[in-house]
């Protein structure tokens, strides 16, 4: 873990009135080296120390405190990354079919567009826009050629 992001997660956990513990910080690492979104099964995988309770409890610590982002799919597997103010704003690809989740990050000139325009449209139903989640549902590669 870098020294910046290790800093930057114990303030905003310090904040929220938690300790930045071993397993929180292993937490952290986990989601940090994935570089993608990753599902609890996933994190167990890769830390079979690491009991599902506290991986649970400590992802909803960690995500109430704005250091991970849960990302709902419709199905039982939400997947968990750092919190974009830990690492840099992108969408996601959500496959409807097997439930995979991936990073996308939009051209500058399209994410120029959406900033144009999606705070007037909020602002003319009294709305002040702070930033936008924007995920892309549909089937993924692998879905799409196998169903064929
Ligand atoms: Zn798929
Ligand atoms: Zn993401
Ligand atoms: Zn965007």
């Amino acid at each position: 873990m870098t020294a910046d992001l290790d800093a930057q997660v114990a303030a905003r956990l310090q904040a929220a009135g938690h300790r930045f513990s071993s397993s929180r910080r292993e937490l952290v690492e986990v989601l940090r080296q994935a570089g993608q979104p990753i599902r609890i099964v996933d994190v167990l995988d890769s830390r079979p120390h690491l009991a599902q309770s506290s991986v649970y409890r400590n992802l909803a610590v960690l995500e109430a405190a704005g250091v991970v982002r849960r990302i709902v799919t419709g199905d039982d597997y939400a997947h968990f990354e750092l919190a974009e103010a830990l690492t840099e704003h992108h969408h996601h690809l959500i496959c409807a079919q097997c439930g995979t989740v991936s990073d996308v990050t939009l051209p500058a000139e399209v994410e120029h567009r959406l900033d144009a325009a999606l705070p007037e449209l909020a602002a003319a139903r009294g709305f002040v826009l702070d930033h936008h989640r924007l995920d892309l549902i549909g089937r993924c590669e692998r879905c799409t050629t196998t169903d064929r």
